[in-house]
């Protein structure tokens, strides 16, 4: 499928229209040169990361910088970098692909997101002509390093409020940058430091800052839980001296640069976790198979089946969100003329419509990860609990993933915050929907019948969340108006409805198209895997939006939308038992995740 037929759909719509399938992109989307990038990254982290952990877990000096070097002499370093400056000039979704299947190791993913992500696309976007010449050719052959420098000891989740102050020297040649930055990724071989300092201690500003510009230091190696292979360190900024042709953007401007990078960086976040969780559940099979208790292997008992079909359920959802969103991503990219000088600032344009999504993938599946490190420390039993077996290092790693890119917390409320934004602008036609739904639902409605045709139900249940956050949204907005941010329970639990709609409608779609392309019968397993996803979240979200509904309306009204929410959640159970043991059963035969 080319991408040029997906049409541009709005960022955020998804909660408020239907989705044709012929505008989800899905890994089966991928094209030969698709197929070919992923195949090469897997294969570089097998051969050539994976063999090293050991050393890499140990600080083995000059290790990190070896392996982004080899991996830029393969091309993995320049995907976000233009051609005319040494890099490749990859489509969105071929820098997904990277981001994803360079995930495996949570270190190395890491030092990479940090590198080529984070700490290269400040300059591919924001970057001035000379900026850009000067620095990407060195960051896309891995000559440089890259670092990102935001977070201050006092400034985390509230990064506007930083100390650092930087101050136009007399002759206005140079600025004096004076500050610490806190937990900075890279640090220790970092040769560029994109930072973020004050200008009179008022305009937030972005430079980049060399590592051997005067009166630029790094502190000692953080002492970290997990991703101890890739490095932490204060950045220290003692009267460093930056020339005035550093600034990056505007000055005033840097609070652009910080968020729409960190909304990449969610996304690319989102994707690379994707192949952690597919190596622990593979592993986890795989001892499920080995391991005997009670005279046979324990994958043969269904409490340990119930964990790992739940397992492969969330990595077919994981996977299918990330994909559909750099689909719509990829599409609105479409349209923008690459040589033009206004190229850099549209595309950030297009990302920006997509910052609901974004957050969405990188809360949704960073708490996938978690859940599935946890069942596969589970799966191993006291080995799990054992450094000799790899479940308990990925279990250590995998907890940042909830704080690094903007907190889990930060970005639930940061979703439900732009979508009633732009709901409020008349941007996004959220309030016009919600009154719909609450008129609609005055007058009981028969509930929609269904057609009997494959995942019908299960479509009809992805419109019956959406229902749920429209009448959840609309009564709170009600209640609350312009007092809704001090919310932050309310919005939260709103976000977590949006994201149940996005992980069921994703893995939906997909299934569907899939379904359309080839047949039930090579879509059925996944097709139980649908069902047994949308029944059981709907269960959640309907618990959820009963938590709205009781803080935010009471006596007949909250009779009266716990009605409708009644209506909108009916549905006859399926046996989600016997469909998670068929998964299971087939994991088991195939001795690895197998549902895509
Ligand atoms: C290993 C590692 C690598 C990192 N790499 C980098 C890097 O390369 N560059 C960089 O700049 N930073 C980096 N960070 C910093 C990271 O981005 C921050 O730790 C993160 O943004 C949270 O900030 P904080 O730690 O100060 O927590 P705080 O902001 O103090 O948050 C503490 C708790 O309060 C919650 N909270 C805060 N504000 C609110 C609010 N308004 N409403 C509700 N809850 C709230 C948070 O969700 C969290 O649960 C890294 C951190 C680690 C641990």
């Amino acid at each position: 499928m080319s991408q040029e037929t997906i049409t541009r759909i709005q960022g955020g719509s998804f909660l408020i229209k239907e989705v044709s399938l012929e505008d989800v992109f899905t890994p089966e989307d991928f094209t030969e040169e698709h197929r070919m990038i992923a195949e090469t990254a897997e294969q570089f982290v097998a051969n050539e990361v994976v063999p090293r952990i050991e050393e890499l877990e140990a600080k083995k000096e000059g290790l990190n910088e070896e392996l982004l070097r080899k991996a830029a002499e393969i091309g993995l370093l320049g995907a976000g970098v233009p051609q005319a400056y040494g890099g490749e000039g990859l489509d969105q979704i071929s820098s997904t692909i990277l981001a994803e299947k360079t995930g495996r190791y949570g270190s190395f993913a890491t030092t990479f997101g940090a590198h080529t992500g984070i700490g290269t696309l400040p300059i591919v976007y924001f970057g001035r002509e000379q900026q850009k010449s000067k620095y990407l050719p060195k960051l896309a052959s891995g000559e440089w390093i890259a670092a990102y420098a935001l977070t201050e000891a006092e400034s985390g989740s509230d990064a506007l409020n930083a100390r650092t102050k930087a101050a136009l020297s007399p002759d206005g040649q140079h600025y004096l940058l004076n500050g610490t930055k806190m937990f900075i990724t890279n640090a220790a071989f970092a040769h560029v430091f994109i930072t973020f300092a004050k200008v009179d201690g008022e305009k937030f500003t972005a430079f980049v800052v060399e590592r051997d510009f005067p009166g630029v230091s790094v502190g000692p190696e953080e002492h970290k839980m997990g991703i101890r292979g890739s490095s932490t360190r204060t950045l220290i900024l003692e009267n460093a001296r930056v020339p005035a042709e550093n600034v990056l953007g505007e000055v005033g401007n840097g609070h652009k640069i910080a968020f729409n990078v960190l909304n990449f960086g969610r996304f690319k976040l989102g994707a690379s976790v994707v192949a952690g969780v597919r190596y622990v559940t593979n592993e986890a099979i795989r001892y499920a198979q080995g391991r005997r208790q009670f005279g046979k292997p324990i994958i043969e008992f269904g409490a340990i089946q119930h964990k790992l079909a739940e397992m492969a359920i969330q990595i077919l959802c994981a996977e299918s969100m990330v994909y559909r969103t750099v689909g719509l991503i990829d599409a609105a990219m479409c349209s923008i003329d690459k040589t033009s000088p206004q190229a850099a600032v549209e595309t950030l344009k297009a990302l920006e419509d997509y910052v609901v999504e974004c957050s969405v993938i990188k809360v949704a599946n960073s708490e996938i990860l978690d859940f599935v490190v946890d069942e596969a420390l589970q799966i191993y039993g006291g080995y799990g609990y054992s450094e000799d077996y790899p479940v308990e290092r990925c279990y250590r790693d995998a907890r940042i993933n909830r704080i690094f890119e903007g907190t889990n917390e930060i970005n639930r409320l940061l979703i439900t915050g732009q979508l009633l934004k732009r709901a409020m602008k008349g941007q996004l036609g959220l309030i016009a929907a919600s009154q719909r739904l609450l008129a609609e639902s005055l007058s009981f409605p028969a509930p929609a019948e269904d057609n009997g045709s494959l995942l019908s139900v299960e479509r009809r249940l992805v419109a019956s969340a959406k229902k749920m956050f429209l009448l959840a949204s609309g009564v709170a907005v009600q209640k609350y108006r312009d007092k809704m941010a001090e919310q932050q329970e309310v919005l939260s639990l709103l976000s977590d409805l949006v994201i149940g709609v996005y992980a069921m409608e994703s893995l939906l779609l997909r299934v569907l198209k899939g379904v359309g392309r080839d047949g039930p019968a090579r879509w059925g397993l996944q097709a139980k895997a649908a069902e047994v996803f949308i029944h059981s979240q709907l269960t959640a979200l309907e618990d959820k939006t009963r938590q709205i509904l009781a803080a935010t309306s009471e006596g007949d009204e909250l009779r009266t939308h716990l009605a409708a929410l009644r209506r909108f959640a009916k549905a006859m159970p399926v046996d989600v038992i016997r469909r998670r043991q068929e998964i299971a059963q087939k994991l088991n035969e195939a001795g690895k995740y197998c549902l895509s």
